[in-house]
């Protein structure tokens, strides 16, 4: 009998692409919530201790079974070896002994207290992908607590249908138990894009639909729900052409992902012979495998902020270097292009580095930031020149703002070159040097900066920020946080222009690179390289292998004399629209 319930959609976050339907599947975890506090005796600390480390043993043996049994070119394998390091981690593990033995506290307490104070630190942190990592802090410490209080586990593993998973957050070890016969995809009230639950996600290549917020107060086992990934958009009780409209957009879409991926390694030539060079954007190394199975030609931006975060000290040349290289080696003879550390502004790393801001976008970041620190700025270049020595490295200059600041920047290369040398280190100082632009002194100054590199690249999740003066990261303003705002199309225009002029390269690694209707607009202007999520490469090679470079040079003409951001839009729509996809996960 046909329930008497109402369609009902819940909008949440697209993390990771394609479309199912299927009975839900709630996945609860008891026992964790409740926390009591109470004192030891002095006697007896010894014993809480080891309890506490009983408990963490436990989880680090859980861990490592469930590695054994990963197949290894999965990527959530690092994020499960991210959280055995944080089973050792001295912020974690040692702060809750010092606690326990210190205030005579029970172990649950002190680890409650712990990860709540560690929690606090990452919440003032506005970068999402920084943020997010908290996830992992918090996992870890559920899985000790369930240990510690003899929880049970959530069992993944033991489900026996083909279900979508609906859940508050899934760890990801849970997540590593997925079975792709049984689970169709996965729904979550918590995490954003790029929370981890998302990369594994996009790892599986399951659809997931996070940060719903609701979908736990709002969904029962054996409801009948579509998940979207494409638009981020869950139906719970959808009614029969619902129904019959989403069966049709999965089969299309499944029809069109397989062609594209399919077509994803061969190279991005327009129709007129045109190559353009087609790469990803990474934050943690393990994401080069992403890169390659998508048909990257390379990575075009390496944030390398991530290995700076979550400590109370900076990471040393050696350990740098060792990431870079295993990064560089995997994608020899493609190049890697390391972007030197941007932190602060919107990737604050912790309180104890770094002061207070009243304004951090304005403030001490990036390029200036590595000026103030030599010591930190020279470990990472040599770390990157010592790297370079193993493949094709790029190096670039974050938030340039200044002719000086650049100048400043290649000395420092010089001097991290020459102290490699004296220190009888193989290096390779031979490589290409290259500026983002994302502050508009560059844009207005980029005929003297190139003058002193190779490459530029344009960074356009900052340049619309700086330019339009609209804070990328708040909610409040963000529809006019417009890319094709004809101010910005002005500047692209003319970077573009001087880098010709002046026989430089310019790549575009910003959010608007991997749009696909903008990508008749920055071919058109003659961007030479873009880079962008690895899951939308395949995406957008296949929208430059419909394009015509010249048809779009013409174009560009007609986009220059729009004035609003909606008349462009509406222009590449209706000169490009039926090359377009429709399933534009990016969005
Ligand atoms: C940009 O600003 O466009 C960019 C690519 O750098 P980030 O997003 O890391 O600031
Ligand atoms: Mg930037």
């Amino acid at each position: 009998m046909k329930k008497d319930t109402k369609e009902i959609i819940l909008k949440g976050i697209n993390a990771s692409p394609g479309i199912c339907i299927g009975k839900a599947y709630r996945v609860d975890r008891e026992g964790v919530e409740v926390v009591e506090k109470y004192q030891i005796q002095a006697h007896d600390l010894p014993k809480e201790v080891n309890r506490f480390e009983s408990a963490v043993k436990k989880s680090r043996d859980e861990l490592l079974g469930i590695l054994e049994k990963s197949p290894e070119e999965l990527q959530h394998a690092h994020i499960l070896e991210t959280h055995l390091a944080l089973l050792k981690d001295k912020m974690l593990y040692g702060r809750c002994i010092e606690m326990i033995k210190q205030e005579n506290i029970n172990a649950e307490w002190a680890l409650k207290t712990v990860v709540s104070n560690l929690k606090d630190i990452f919440e003032t942190m506005t970068d999402p992908y920084l943020k997010e990592r908290s996830a992992d802090v918090v996992q870890v410490a559920d899985n000790i607590m369930r240990n510690l209080m003899g929880a049970e586990k959530v069992n993944i593993a033991a489900i026996k249908k083909r279900v979508i998973l609906v859940a508050h957050d899934l760890t990801p070890a849970e997540t590593s138990q997925i079975n792709l016969e049984r689970v169709k995809g996965f729904i979550t009230d918590r995490g954003g894009k790029a929370s981890h639950t998302g990369i594994i996600a996009r790892s599986l290549e399951i659809p997931a639909v996070v940060g719903l917020k609701t979908a736990t107060s709002t969904i029962h086992n054996d409801d009948l729900i579509i998940v979207d990934g494409n638009t981020g958009i869950v139906i719970l009780h959808p009614t029969e052409d619902t129904l019959v409209q989403y069966e049709e957009r999965k089969i299309n879409y499944e029809e069109y992902k397989a062609v594209i991926t399919r077509e994803g390694k061969a190279p991005a030539e327009s129709t007129d012979g045109v190559r353009l060079a087609v790469m990803g954007n990474i934050e943690l190394p393990e994401e080069v495998f992403a890169v390659i199975s998508y048909g990257g030609d390379g990575i075009g931006l390496y944030r390398t902020e991530f290995q700076y975060f979550n400590r109370n000290d900076f990471p040393g040349e050696d350990e740098l270097f060792d990431k870079y290289k295993d990064v560089v080696e995997v994608m020899a003879p493609k190049p890697v292009t390391i972007r030197t550390l941007d932190i602060n502004g919107d990737k604050a790393v912790n309180n104890r580095i770094l002061s207070e801001e009243a304004n951090p976008a304005l403030g001490l970041r990036a390029i200036r930031y590595c000026l103030k620190k030599p010591q930190v700025f020279m470990d990472q270049l040599r770390a990157i020149l010592r790297a370079a020595a193993f493949g094709n490295v790029r190096i670039l200059f974050p938030m340039i703002s200044t002719y000086f600041e650049l100048c400043e920047a290649n000395r420092m290369l010089d001097r991290a070159a020459e102290s490699l040398e004296k220190d009888g280190l193989p290096y390779k100082r031979d490589i290409q040097i290259g500026a983002m632009i994302e502050v508009p002194s560059a844009v207005i100054m980029a005929d003297v900066l190139a003058q002193k590199v190779d490459f530029f690249s344009i960074g356009t999740n900052d340049l619309i920020q700086y330019a339009l003066a609209i804070d990328r990261g708040n909610e409040q303003v963000a529809h006019l946080f417009q890319p094709l705002d004809p101010a910005i199309i002005r500047m692209l225009k003319h970077v573009a222009d001087v880098a010709r002029e002046n026989d430089i390269k310019v790549f575009m690694c910003g959010e608007m690179a991997g749009t696909p209707y903008h990508i008749p607009l920055l071919l058109g202007l003659g961007i030479d390289e873009l880079s962008m999520n690895p899951q939308t490469i395949p995406d957008i090679k296949r929208v430059i292998r419909a394009l015509n470079v010249a048809d779009t040079r013409s174009f560009i003409k007609e986009v220059l004399t729009q004035t609003t951001a909606r008349s462009a839009f509406k222009l590449i729509k209706a000169t490009y629209g039926s090359i377009l996809s429709e399933h534009v996960y990016s969005e």
